[in-house]
């Protein structure tokens, strides 16, 4: 048995080599963090490693192409590396966030339409909204790339919208991470990283409670059973529970 190259370990996930040139293994941690305050939401790789694996396929089956190959167990998903834009696009359909922050508007407020923002994605500081013009000037990506990302995001965004409505949770908001692939010369955008709680707003339609990171960044309890209860909705919790493996130190 080889051990594994590990090549990144951020909040939310460690990265490893994978088995084949060009692909990556994502393990889901447990482990969350907010400004200074670390914290653990027991199960939730398990949930948000399942939650990503069935978002990103219905995305797929739906024409948007995303890094997303297969699940490899219950906290491990293989994926396609893909050369990263260091660009987190941010799609809000209602006031929540640093976005109610900033225009001083009441949580859950409707905007007239989406909106999308851009938050740079520097090293070792809180990203900071962007506009596409420090995008293009400090050359994260050119704008044929953002002109590919755009309408793609926009897409992911009403696809995911609907997916949620059918299981009584409001999209809120979504930030999203796209990256480069090559293939034969040509140059594609693909969706990457996750989409799971961790980075969407959901709010249940009826009560409007929260279900997504939210509940530990403003310490409102039941942070496990949030996580859980979209999976259930979704139709993909785990029988046995978010039941474990043995750490991120895993092997081939
Ligand atoms: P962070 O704390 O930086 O958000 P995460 O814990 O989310 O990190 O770890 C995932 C890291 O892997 C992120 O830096 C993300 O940009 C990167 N990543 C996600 N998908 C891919 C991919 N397909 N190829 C290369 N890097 C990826
Ligand atoms: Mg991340």
């Amino acid at each position: 048995m080889t051990r594994r190259r590990r090549i990144y370990e951020g909040t939310g996930k460690v990265i490893f080599e994978g088995p084949e040139p060009g692909t990556l293994v994502q393990y889901f941690k447990d482990d969350t963090s907010h400004k200074a305050r670390a914290g653990v939401i027991a199960g939730k790789g398990v949930l948000n490693n399942r939650i990503s694996e069935h978002l990103m396929t219905r995305l797929g089956e739906m024409g948007v192409p995303t890094h997303f190959m297969r699940r490899l167990n219950m906290r491990e998903q293989l994926v396609r590396e893909v050369e990263i834009i260091p660009v987190q696009v941010v799609v809000r359909n209602l006031a929540a966030g640093s976005l109610a922050e900033r225009f001083g508007l009441a949580e859950g407020t409707p905007l007239p339409r989406s909106i999308v923002e851009y938050y740079y994605k520097a090293p070792e500081m809180t990203p900071p909204l962007v506009t596409e013009e420090h995008i293009t000037a400090f050359g994260w990506a050119p704008p044929h790339d953002m002109d590919e990302i755009v309408p793609m995001a926009l897409r992911v965004n009403d696809f995911l919208s609907g997916l949620f409505h059918g299981i009584g949770l409001r999209l809120v908001d979504v930030r999203l991470e796209f990256g480069r692939l090559w293939e034969n010369e040509q140059q594609r955008i693909v969706l990457a990283d996750e989409i799971s709680p961790d980075n969407c707003r959901l709010w249940d339609l009826k009560t409007n409670e929260k279900m997504d990171k939210d509940r530990f960044r403003q310490d409102l309890g039941r942070v496990e059973e949030a996580y859980q209860e979209v999976a259930r909705r979704l139709g993909i919790l785990p029988e046995s529970g978010p039941g474990d493996l043995p750490g991120p130190d895993a092997i081939q």
